[in-house]
């Protein structure tokens, strides 16, 4: 069986945080329960009615092109989408078609066709008894559509390429982008071929996660290589994913595609960025944050953290936050900053973590910035093995103790490297143990951990056990 190449397009349309609707002064609510609250005439399309332009939606669109490297349009203009039906009040949606705000620019090594801004639909609630319901709330905020070229070849890589999407609109504040609760929706365009020509690309939509959206990619793929194995062929469609049986099924073939007739809106002015001064690329660069690949090679290079941890800082902000706090308490010029950097990143993203996980009350608010900036100082200097580092985490954790040096010394686990102290312990240890001995000096070297450990007890764990091992050593070598 020769080789068939996956060949993927993702069209994923995502709803902007803005305080009002994309044409009206609707609030822009997706957590409003109660049906029909966000409103207005505007909405609904009563006669009369006339939409005005949210600045705010464009901006986020715009700031999106430049994050990516995009070409974003000088002109611009409206477009009706014209279908029947009953969430969509107008019986149109405004959308753009031919002058999209943005087009090109790169994501994750995946090129982007084209971002435009549009309206959302209200929401249909079937199965209400004999009856259908709509909830117009949803009915015109903004919604940001984006297509990319088909150049996604694996169901991994359609994966990252979302959720990467997902870390750039939360970064840049645009949107929650959260794919459970709808905020984020992708549809997927799937094809497989043994030749350079695309094959029959099928989509599926009903996509709620990205665990759910690269599933479906991956089945699709493998369906429709037993299909042109079997001799049979694809037909292009719509199809649905079901998460409890994990496939897609039939929804729509594309015989009853729809025409829209596209037509410009008549009732919107045409856009020219260039004559509002706030929407200028330098404007909206100047406000930019830090965007997620400049965090990870400040994080690798700068900081000298592996790609997976700088990777876990990037995608979770409070640890982020509380590790550029606690970095912020060294002096970047103090000898060995950059093992302290590791240190911390390992508290923060493995033992602060664990602690949370476990059923122990505590809060690790109560572990601060200069916290682990004392400890990784401690452990660094030898004052404090990482064990007891670990425990003095758990106790800040728990009790709320604020000063490490304190804990330590409360807690005797102050590390004694204080070597005439460490000796007398060594010598006895020895004369305790005269058969470890001579088996140890018979050849059993490994039997030096056993007296590492007596040394340990006889200093109720304050000892180093490297600097014991090392007397260990010194004095059974003599
Ligand atoms: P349509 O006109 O059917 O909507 P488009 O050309 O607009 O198709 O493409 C829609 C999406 O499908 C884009 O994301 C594009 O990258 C993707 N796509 C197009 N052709 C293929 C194909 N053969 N295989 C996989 N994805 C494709
Ligand atoms: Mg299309």
């Amino acid at each position: 069986m020769s080789v068939y190449k996956p060949t993927i397009g993702l069209e994923i349309h995502v709803q902007l945080r803005t305080n009002t609707k994309l044409f009206s002064r609707s609030k822009n609510d997706p957590d409003e329960k109660g049906a029909n609250r966000n409103v207005s005439p505007v909405d609904l399309a009563h006669p009369g009615t006339l939409p005005v332009l949210n600045k705010e939606a464009v901006k986020h669109v715009l700031k999106v092109g430049h994050a990516i490297n995009a070409t974003v349009a000088d002109y611009t203009e409206w477009d009706r989408k014209n279908y029947f039906y009953p969430d969509i009040p107008k019986a149109y949606q405004i959308s753009q078609y031919k002058y999209p705000l943005v087009k090109g620019g790169v994501l994750a090594g995946v090129e982007i066709t084209r971002i435009h801004l549009e309206e959302d639909t209200g929401r249909s609630l079937h199965d209400q008894g004999e009856y259908s319901l709509i909830d117009y709330n949803r009915a015109g905020m903004p919604l940001m559509e984006l297509v990319t070229e088909p150049v996604i070849h694996s169901a991994e890589d359609a994966g990252n390429f979302a959720r990467e999407l997902q870390l750039l609109l939360r970064t840049l504040g645009v949107a929650t982008a959260n794919m459970e609760k709808g905020e984020m929706r992708v549809e997927a365009n799937i094809s497989v071929s043994k030749t350079e020509e695309f094959g029959t690309k099928v989509e599926v939509k009903n996509i709620n996660s990205f665990k759910a959206m690269e599933k479906a990619v991956a089945y699709e793929i493998e369906r429709h290589i037993k299909v042109l194995e079997s001799g049979g062929t694809l037909i292009q469609e719509t199809r649905g994913w079901n998460e409890t049986t994990g496939e897609t099924f039939s929804q729509r073939s594309k015989e009853n595609a729809h025409d829209y007739r596209y037509f410009p809106d008549p009732d919107i002015p045409k856009l020219w960025i260039s004559e509002i001064p706030e929407l200028s690329e330098a404007a909206l660069r100047a406000k930019m944050p830090e965007l997620p690949n400049e965090m990870r090679n400040r994080f690798t290079a700068t900081y000298n953290l592996n790609k997976d941890t700088a990777e876990e800082l990037v995608i979770d902000s409070e640890a982020r936050t509380l590790f550029e706090n606690s970095i912020a308490c060294i002096q970047t010029e103090v000898a060995n900053a950059k093992d302290r950097y590791k240190t911390i990143a390992n508290y923060i993203l493995s033992d602060i973590r664990g602690i949370e996980s476990s059923n122990i009350e505590g809060d690790r608010t109560n572990i601060t910035p200069q916290n682990l900036a004392d400890l990784s100082e401690m452990v660094q200097k030898g004052e404090l093995s990482s064990r007891g580092a670990k425990d003095i985490l758990l106790s800040l954790y728990s009790e709320s103790a604020s000063n490490v040096k304190e804990l330590a010394e409360s807690k005797g686990l102050l590390q004694q490297n204080d070597t005439s102290a460490l000796e007398r312990i060594v010598s006895q240890v020895i004369e305790e143990n005269p058969t470890v001995v001579s088996d140890i000096k018979a050849g059993k070297e490994p039997l030096i951990q056993f007296l590492i450990g007596q040394g340990m007890k006889l200093s109720k764990g304050s000892a180093n056990p490297q600097v014991l091992g090392e007397l260990f050593r010194k004095a059974l070598s003599e």
